[in-house]
């Protein structure tokens, strides 16, 4: 997605002096009415960690979104935006027993859980609540897996529910995260089987689930071309019609890549170009900002952002980029380099696209006096 005309104009009246990124509102509520048009049984649980900032936050809020949330400082910010408690969902599965009480004062009660361990703390913090189950998915198709950190196994989730109903919760549900960026229509598909088997089995315990928690996933267009939202819903509808028939459960999904992901650009500024020796006819240009300054995702050159200058019409040349930090892993693109002018020049422009999401989270707060990512929300 180029930059938009708001955001062009913005960057042309205003001039703003150091990287910055500049957000677009209008793309955010044109993907929010597209998710809720493609999925209109869902609710939309926005990731907060993809892009925290109050006026996204404000706007989420204001079009009815509910929010995930992984912290007390999350849920705050969530509430401030004006969400109600039971529009919040605590969906991290790593937390302190007294951020889960803080949590239920507040009023969430929904909770994230893949194992006994956590239940119990949630059992004791926030009585009553409901969780639901995360379970383990390979990632296979996401530009940026997510790991086994997070989820059980499958076969560990029934018990997990169980243990949780023991201990007074309300088993709710089932969730997964099929990985960011994920590019495979068919990821959910084994999800939902894998998910259906365990209200299967709860079922046999006399126990109905009633929601499956689809997770993020959804893809920004960075170089490639992504399928659309419609045929992930399409491909998502199916999966859920193929395992549950005619008994759908009641269904969430946790956007925050594919809801914010498109509506920003970064703004940076070419600070050296050298090469390495006489005959090197790669080049290296170095920007002011790079992995602590909010581009993390370029870690092993996973996310691959579309890359403009204002002379992209003159003949181009393979170049390495860095960033301007004293820490040699500040490199953001090198085993495959970019194609850059063979004009650009110290001092020039460049705009890094489709960077809404997961930059000023990722940005470092000082790191060699560089300050934090500035971000312009219009
Ligand atoms: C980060 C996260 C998301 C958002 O994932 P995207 O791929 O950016 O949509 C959703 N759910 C959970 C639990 C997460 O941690």
């Amino acid at each position: 997605m180029a930059a938009t005309a708001r955001i062009i104009d913005f960057l042309r009246d205003r001039r703003p002096e150091g990287p910055c990124l500049v957000v677009d509102l209008e793309v955010i509520a044109d993907n929010y009415k597209a998710f809720t048009r493609a999925m209109p049984d869902t609710r939309i649980f926005y990731a907060v960690k993809a892009n925290p900032a109050p006026e996204v936050l404000k706007l989420l809020a204001d079009l009815g979104s509910c929010f995930d949330t992984a912290s007390v400082a999350e849920i705050e910010m969530a509430l401030a935006a004006g969400a109600t408690p039971e529009r919040i969902s605590y969906g991290n599965t790593i937390k302190k027993e007294r951020d889960v009480a803080r949590a239920h004062q507040l009023g969430i009660s929904m909770f994230a859980v893949d194992c006994v361990e956590e239940a119990e703390k949630v059992s004791r913090a926030a009585p009553g609540a409901r969780v639901f189950c995360r379970i383990l998915t390979d990632g296979a198709g996401a530009e940026w897996p997510l790991s086994r950190k997070f989820g059980c196994d499958p076969d560990m989730a029934t018990e997990v529910l169980l243990h949780a109903h023991a201990l007074g919760l309300k088993a709710y549900g089932i969730s997964f995260h099929v990985g960011s960026q994920q590019t495979r229509l068919g990821a959910w598909d084994s999800a939902l089987a894998e998910a259906k088997s365990i209200f299967d089995s709860l079922a046999g315990h006399g126990i109905t689930l009633s929601m499956v928690n689809l997770g993020g996933g959804f893809p920004t267009k960075y170089l490639k071309p992504v399928p659309g939202t419609a045929t992930y819903a399409n491909a998502i509808h199916d999966g859920l019609a193929k395992h549950f028939g005619n008994a759908i459960p009641e269904t969430i999904i946790e956007p925050g890549r594919g809801m914010v992901g498109n509506a920003g650009v970064i703004k940076t500024e070419v600070v050296l170009i050298s090469k390495k020796h006489a005959n090197d006819n790669q080049r290296w240009v170095y920007l002011d900002i790079g992995k602590f300054g909010g581009l993390a995702e370029t870690m092993d050159e996973a996310i691959r952002y579309p890359i403009t200058t204002a002379r992209d019409g003159d003949a181009k040349t393979p170049c390495v980029i860095a960033g301007p930090t004293c820490d040699s892993a500040d490199v953001l693109y090198e085993k495959t380099p970019y194609d850059l002018p063979v004009t650009l020049s110290v001092g020039d422009e460049v705009l890094i696209e489709a960077t809404g999401a997961y930059t000023t989270t990722y940005a470092s707060v000082a790191f060699n006096g560089f300050t934090p990512l500035q971000a312009y929300i219009i």
